[in-house]
């Protein structure tokens, strides 16, 4: 930054120092010329009028006392009337001591009578006046002999002055007349000083006016240059960062991540990138609103900042995608803990000031050191790692490996097959019934989705149906789900079958739609089925979601009549006390706990538990993921109701499960005498 009072000061003190100087040794200079000029004359003319009133006799005097030796000078009876002369002549004047000099130099004459017989030929003065021209000079001393004895302390002028012969006007002699101009100098330094400090003050008071228009200056010009730096500190903020998030950029992450390679290349030191993607972020944003959409962003950025570490960086990359830069990695398990606390930081809500939301991550994770390594393909591995944990059922990390590449093409195809599956009517839906457990009665069966994909044959939901939802593609197919199982159970029931209910699977963006319960009523109007035949089966993670907007929207449901069951039961974290508001009608105790049921104590204490839940708030019971005869035993001691599981049967198309029943008159095997084979 400019120092311009700093330069502009010590400009103008060298300045008024130069002139300063250079005023006074001109003006003293000039003066000291007039002043000499002017005593010059005077002491000429006081020199000559003595020298005339003496006349020749006097020269002829100092001719011959020249060669004398000193003592004979001053004993010589011309030398007092002489001395008696000038003292006369020089009274009144400024002229305190009088010289004469011979021709050749000699003290011929002297007011102070130790300077009689001097030699000063050497002289300049001297010199110059011998070769007829005057000179002066001005000196100063400490004390000087003059006519009234020894005065101290004293400027004189000392004028040589040539004594022309009358006759032959030639140079006879050299006066010397010292004058003394103390007062004169002194008045001529008086002079000088105020004229000085007249010149200084008048430039200071300059200075100091001038000073404040630089300072002023100064001021503006610091002023715009730091708004400046400021507003260029801004474009470069705004440019590497997200406005919504605060959070750097992509921009400034694809720069860091060069960086970091780079020097991961030059060191041995390892790291890693991190791809988040907030699950289900998509559902909030379209159902909740733009705005509640950012503040989840922005509270989600604080989140995953507060669960890195210091050395790690946080990128926003638009959308609901996060990526950190993990620096300085010991192992791989230092990233997997970075992830694990992301995840754990968006177990609790989040609260969206008019609503509650909880949602997941999915983190897909590189790391550092692999052969013929880019930032590209770092970013690609992250990616591809994080779409892999979306796949294996969200909220979780997940390391890339080899094997991903590949499924990242597959992706990009199912998510362009998924756009087109509605309208080529790819999608089929298949059935698994639900069975009394102590009867073996059929008395539901659960609509499945399927995806006959053109090339790859038929795929499951699970491997589909997060496209479908973060596409938002999941509306369409939801519906046309409950339509076609609607049309289905309607057919069956027309067909003159005993009366079941057919139970559809409700996603989280289908259930946060406010057409939901419209659509379904609608559904039910165009089909001209009565809502006893129907079941939705909502998730309880659906549910604790945001647990106060799920009481409205099933009290909504409720209101068509229909049933609702909660899903996957235990795996969620519903608080018993939400569950009693829900208005339900059933649960589905989660498949993983009757896998292990018989080996397990827990999941046996858990099924247990919630069997007795169940009874205690009046709900149905369904196990679901039934598959051997210990497991039915198990539950059926404990009072569960419904049974579903491949001991049953698998999920299968409407006209295979109809022939099958029609069959064994409604009922699917139960006990151990008549265990029959699952339909494939
Ligand atoms: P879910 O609703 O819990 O469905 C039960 C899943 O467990 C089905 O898998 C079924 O085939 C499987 N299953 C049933 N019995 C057994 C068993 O004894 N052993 C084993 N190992 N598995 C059994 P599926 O059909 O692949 O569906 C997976 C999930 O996809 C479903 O879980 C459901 O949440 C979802 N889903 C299926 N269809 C739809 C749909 O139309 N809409 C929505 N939103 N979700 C659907
Ligand atoms: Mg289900
Ligand atoms: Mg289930």
């Amino acid at each position: 930054m400019i120092k311009l009072r700093k330069s502009f000061s010590i400009a103008s003190f060298i300045g008024i120092g130069v002139v300063t100087v250079a005023l006074a040794l001109w003006y003293r200079a000039i003066a000291l010329d007039a002043l000499i000029e002017q005593e010059t004359r005077g002491n000429t003319a006081l020199a000559r009028s003595f020298a005339n009133s003496i006349g020749d006799r006097f020269l002829t005097f100092v001719d011959h006392a020249s060669t004398l030796p000193r003592e004979a000078i001053l004993s010589h009876t011309e030398t007092a009337a002489i001395d008696s002369r000038v003292r006369r002549q020089m009274k009144g004047t400024d002229v305190v001591k009088v010289k004469v000099y011979g021709l050749n130099g000699v003290t011929a004459f002297s007011t102070d009578p130790y300077q009689i017989g001097e030699d000063k030929s050497y002289n300049e003065g001297f010199s110059r006046a011998k070769a007829g021209k005057s000179a002066s000079e001005l000196t100063y001393r400490n004390a000087v002999y003059s006519f009234e004895g020894i005065v101290a302390d004293r400027d004189l002028l000392a004028t040589y002055l040539p004594i022309y012969h009358s006759e032959t006007n030639e140079v006879a002699a050299v006066f010397e007349l010292y004058s003394d101009v103390t007062p004169l100098v002194r008045r001529l330094h008086r002079a000088q000083l105020q004229i000085i400090s007249g010149v200084v003050t008048i430039l200071v008071l300059l200075y100091a006016f001038l000073y404040t228009i630089v300072a002023r200056a100064e001021r503006i010009i610091h002023r715009q240059t730091r708004e400046q730096e400021e507003s260029a500190d801004k474009i470069k903020h705004q440019a590497y960062h997200d406005s919504l998030t605060s959070l750097p950029n992509r921009t400034m992450f694809l720069e860091r991540l060069d960086e970091a390679v780079k020097r991961a290349k030059r060191t041995t030191r390892s790291f890693g990138v991190m791809f988040i993607d907030l699950d289900r972020f998509k559902v909030v944003n379209d159902s909740l609103g733009h705005d509640a959409g950012d503040r989840l962003l922005a509270i989600a950025a604080k989140r995953i900042v507060a669960s890195v570490r210091e050395s790690d960086t946080v990128f926003r990359m638009g959308g609901d995608e996060f990526t950190v830069l993990l620096e300085n990695l010991a192992a791989d398990e230092d990233a997997a803990l970075v992830a694990r606390r992301i995840i754990q930081s968006f177990t609790l809500p989040i609260d969206l000031k008019r609503s509650e939301v909880t949602v997941s991550a999915s983190i897909g994770i590189a790391v550092y050191p692999r052969d013929d390594l880019t930032p590209e393909r770092l970013i690609k591995d992250a990616d591809a790692a994080m779409y892999r944990a979306k796949d294996a059922g969200r909220n979780r990390y997940q390391f890339f490996t080899e094997d991903m590449n590949l499924s990242a093409l597959e992706r990009l195809e199912l998510e362009n097959g998924l756009r087109k599956a509605l309208r080529k009517e790819e999608f089929f839906l298949v059935y698994q019934p639900k069975v009394a457990a102590e009867t073996g009665i059929v008395v539901g069966m659960e609509a499945l989705l399927r995806w006959r994909h053109p090339e790859q044959g038929v795929i499951p939901p699970d491997r589909f149906l997060s496209y479908l939802e973060d596409s938002g593609l999941i509306n369409p197919v939801g519906e046309w789900v409950i339509r076609r199982a609607c049309l289905d159970v309607k057919q069956w029931i027309d067909e003159g079958l005993p009366p079941i209910r057919v139970s559809v699977n409700i996603s989280s963006a289908q259930f946060r739609s406010e057409m939901l319960a419209r659509n379904v009523a609608k559904i039910l109007n165009d089909v001209g089925l009565n809502p006893r035949h129907l079941e939705l089966e909502l998730t309880e993670s659906l549910l604790v979601e945001n647990p106060d907007a799920a009481v409205r929207a099933l009290e909504d449901l409720k209101k068509l009549g229909l049933f609702v069951s909660i899903d996957d039961f235990g795996t969620g974290y519903s608080s018993l006390n939400y569950l009693k508001q829900f208005p339900i009608d059933f649960l589905k105790i989660d498949r993983s706990f009757i896998r292990d049921l018989i080996n397990n104590e827990k999941d046996a204490a858990i099924t247990s538990a919630i069997t007795a839940l169940a009874h205690s708030l009046n709900l149905g019971l369904v196990a679901e993921g039934v598959e051997d005869l210990e497991q039915l035993e198990f539950l059926r001691s404990k009072g569960c109701q419904e049974i579903q599981g491949f001991l049953i049967s698998k999920p299968v198309p409407i006209e295979e499960l109809k022939a099958r029943l029609i069959k064994d008159g409604h009922r699917l095997i139960l006990t151990r005498d008549r265990a029959e084979p699952v339909s494939a």
